[in-house]
């Protein structure tokens, strides 16, 4: 490991950042078989476990790692409703539902044959009041 390498690795265990994001970053600076030389080296005098917990790594990729096993970055799933501000709501969805408990993941939807009637009156005045929005609009 170069100087410039060292300083790099340092300033990533300085800084604030998820352990997965740390990993990914660690990966593209020394690679693959750098992380897992790093880890080993310190497992050696310390354990597997207090090794990846002192470079602050995930746990189960990281012990992936040492076993041979490619990284696969987790995938995060987000609500992403826009939110008031306009950017993209960062909550998880409810389990099983697209969207977070403040954007409708717990909605049930239409649950009576009156409430599917009501839903579809609903549907059709808005449909008519956008029409009637877009002709004002272009004037056709
Ligand atoms: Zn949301």
């Amino acid at each position: 490991m170069d100087a410039e390498q060292l300083t790099h690795l340092r300033a990533l265990l300085r800084a604030k950042m998820k352990r997965h994001q740390r990993l990914q970053e660690m990966i593209d600076l020394l690679g693959d078989d750098g992380v897992v030389e790093l880890v080993a080296d310190m497992a050696d005098k310390h354990g597997d476990d207090r090794a990846i917990d002192r470079f602050r790594l995930p746990l189960l990729a990281t012990k992936a790692l040492l076993a041979g096993k490619p990284y696969i970055p987790p995938v995060i799933i987000l609500c992403g409703a826009r939110t008031r501000t306009g950017a993209p709501c960062k909550r998880r969805p409810i389990p099983g539902k697209q969207r977070c408990r403040n954007h409708g993941g717990l909605n049930r939807g239409d649950r009576t044959p009156q409430g599917r009637i009501n839903a579809g009156k609903g549907l059709r005045q808005w449909h008519a009041a956008r029409r009637a929005a877009k002709t004002a609009l272009t004037g056709v």
